[in-house]
């Protein structure tokens, strides 16, 4: 299995939480897709295989691709590459975006999958975080989804957020969940380096709650969407039986990917590579045919450390049997020994797997430190 993400560095503006790596401005988009259409022919040997089972066109904000742009796009990579019949093809999109003419072209190239960036059923809160669309916009667009054909549809939430109180998330669950959504993904809001809101958190804004808020919302948020019917299969991801996201899974389990556009990170075992995240660097780079790129080969005790943090996340756990299998019995030998320092409430044990207890999975980071290699 081999996957590929796409990535579309263009928004209209930018939200005052995003650290993903995209521009305000839509200037050189000729230049980009010429740019990326040179990558993925240096690139067309990197998977070790031709067959693909995942497509991500993330950003950015791709729905702001025209329909001939996608099409063109679909064109090329199935010059280099074939999709299985069960491809998962998603893109991500503001609500803004999805009229019901465009949604049918999404599904006239192929789109198969459609993560919609929501992040709030309310007004204030989208204000807040400088979201371009309301809270009608998105139900409606969610619903136009659905209309179209869609019936594989995310959408993204943002918790976590002191101007919501634990009531106010309960109703905003509560819509989500009426919705025709197969997968829901829920993060909480972070406060990132060289973002508005780090400015805004930096003059006093009160933006981020306090932890027993943090709590609250974590568990109402585990409570509601079992109630409807959607298992949490990773700390911020929770899906309809059979309908988590492939791609991302993908990439929890070690499966390679290749990523083209700026910023974005490919990974064949042990190698890991990311793109420049500059656009002028990233298309100047390919017109000259040296891409500015780095990589890192990934020491085994990285590859332990990511695996432990990873598999964390999942509620798969980790597997013993696994871990003996690809990294000796005497790095698991250490893992028992270094798990009997964790506290006791925060994981459990069901056989071969190590899971996270509902306390687990809010210090799930924390628990990985003591977990790693070098713990
Ligand atoms: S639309 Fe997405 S990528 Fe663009 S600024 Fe907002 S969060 Fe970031």
């Amino acid at each position: 299995m081999a996957g590929i993400y796409i990535h579309f560095p263009f928004c209209k503006q930018k939200c005052v939480y995003c650290s993903f790596y995209s521009v305000a401005s839509l200037q050189r988009r000729a230049e980009y897709w010429e740019g990326l259409f040179k990558e993925m022919e240096l690139r067309k040997d990197f998977l070790p295989e031709k067959n693909i089972d995942t497509l991500y066109i993330g950003g950015g904000t791709p729905s702001l691709c025209t329909p001939a742009e996608l099409e063109q796009l679909m064109e090329k990579l199935q010059q280099y590459y074939t999709f299985s019949p069960s491809a998962e093809i998603t893109l991500e999109a503001n609500p803004e975006q999805l009229t019901a003419d465009y949604l049918s072209a999404l599904k006239s190239v192929g789109i198969n999958r459609l993560s919609i960036g929501v992040q709030s059923f309310d007004d204030n809160i989208l204000r807040l975080l400088n979201r371009r669309h309301d809270a009608a916009t998105a139900l409606s667009a969610v619903q136009e989804a659905a209309r179209a054909g869609f019936d594989n549809l995310s959408i993204d939430l943002i918790y976590d957020i002191a101007y919501r109180s634990g009531e106010m998330w309960r109703q905003e669950l509560a819509t989500a969940l009426r919705l025709p959504i197969v997968h829901l993904s829920c993060y909480s809001l972070t406060v990132e380096e060289n973002t508005l809101l780090a400015r805004r958190v930096r003059e006093g804004q009160p933006y981020l709650p306090e932890e027993a808020d943090t709590e609250r919302d974590f568990l109402i948020l585990r409570e509601m969407t079992a109630k409807a019917g959607f298992q949490q299969y990773e700390i911020s991801n929770f899906a309809k039986e059979g309908r988590i996201s492939r791609h991302n899974h993908a990439y929890w389990t070690g499966e390679p990917y290749l990523g083209l556009g700026p910023a974005a990170h490919s990974y064949r075992h042990p190698v890991r590579q990311w793109n420049v995240a500059d656009l002028k660097r990233y298309v100047e780079g390919m017109a000259c045919g040296r891409p500015d790129r780095e990589e890192e080969l990934l020491t085994l005790d990285q590859q332990y450390d990511e695996y432990v943090l990873l598999r964390l996340r999942t509620c798969e756990g980790i597997s013993l049997a696994e871990m003996e299998e690809k990294f000796g019995a005497a790095r698991k030998a250490q893992f028992l020994r270094q798990l009997q320092r964790v506290r006791s409430d925060l994981y459990r044990r069901d056989g071969d797997a190590v899971r996270l207890t509902e306390a687990g999975l809010l210090f799930a980071d924390a628990v990985a430190e003591e977990l790693f290699a070098d713990g």
